[in-house]
C-alpha cells in the first residue's frame, strides 16, 4: 500500500484544484466522491438492493440512481438512512481499500470531503487540509455552483467546522489568495511526501 495523504476541506475550499496540481506531479488521486458513486452504478449489487427496498421510482428511466429521490426518501427517516449507510459504508470502504492497494505512485492523494464528518482521518498516513477564509469560501461556492449566499452558508453550516478540520491537520494549504500562490507549497509538499513515503532521501 502506498503512503496515503488524505486531502480534505470544506465545500469550495479548493480540493479539486489542489488535487489537480498534485496530479501534475504524477501523484495518483483517489476520490471518495467518485467511489461513493461507483458502488451504486447500474450492475452493482447495491443498486439492486436500493431498488428492492425503495421501489423502482428510486431509479431514473435509464436505470441509474435518482439521487434526489433517494435523498428525499431518507431525509425524514433516520431508520432508512441508517439502512442505507449500513449497506454502502462497507462497500465504499472495500472499494477504497482496493483502489489504494492498486496505486503505483510512491504516495497517493485520497480526496475525502467528509474526512472529519465520517472520522476517517486515522485511515490515512497524513492529513492535508485546505483552508480558506469563510467569505472566500462562500463567494467561490456561489460562483461555481450558481447558488445563493443562503444556500452556500447552509451547506457550510452542515459541514464540519473549520476548527474541527484544522485540529486533524498535519499540513495546511491556505488557499484564500490567487490560484498560483499555492503552487510552490504543492511542490514542497510533494517532495515532503515522497520523502515520507521513502521514495527519496530525506534532508
Ligand atoms: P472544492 O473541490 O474544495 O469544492 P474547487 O477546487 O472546486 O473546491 O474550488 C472551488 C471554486 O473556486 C472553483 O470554481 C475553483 O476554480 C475556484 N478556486 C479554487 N482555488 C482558487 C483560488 N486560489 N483563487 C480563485 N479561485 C479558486
Amino acid at each position: 500500500m502506498s503512503y496515503t495523504v488524505a486531502l480534505t476541506g470544506g465545500i469550495g475550499s479548493g480540493k479539486s484544484t489542489v488535487a489537480a496540481a498534485f496530479a501534475g506531479y504524477g501523484v495518483e488521486i483517489i476520490d471518495a466522491d467518485i467511489i461513493a458513486r461507483q458502488v451504486v452504478e447500474p450492475g452493482q449489487p447495491a443498486l439492486q438492493e436500493i431498488a428492492t427496498r425503495f421501489g423502482s421510482t428510486i431509479l431514473h428511466a435509464d436505470g441509474t440512481l435518482n439521487r434526489a429521490a433517494l435523498r428525499q426518501t431518507i431525509f425524514n427517516s433516520p431508520a432508512e438512512k441508517a439502512w442505507l449507510n449500513q449497506l454502502l459504508h462497507p462497500l465504499i470502504h472495500a472499494e477504497t481499500r482496493r483502489q489504494l492497494a492498486a496505486v503505483r505512485s510512491p504516495w497517493c492523494l485520497w480526496v475525502v470531503p467528509l474526512l472529519v464528518e465520517n472520522r476517517l482521518e486515522k485511515l490515512a498516513d497524513r492529513v492535508l487540509v485546505i483552508d480558506v477564509e469563510p467569505e472566500v469560501q462562500i463567494q467561490r461556492t456561489m460562483a461555481r455552483d450558481r447558488i445563493t449566499r443562503e444556500q452556500a452558508e447552509k451547506i457550510i453550516a452542515a459541514q464540519a467546522t473549520r476548527t474541527a478540520r484544522l485540529a486533524v491537520a498535519d499540513d495546511i494549504i491556505e488557499n484564500s489568495g490567487q490560484p498560483h500562490e499555492v503552487l510552490p507549497l504543492v511542490a514542497e509538499l510533494n517532495q515532503r511526501y515522497l520523502a515520507l513515503a521513502g521514495a527519496i532521501k530525506q534532508d
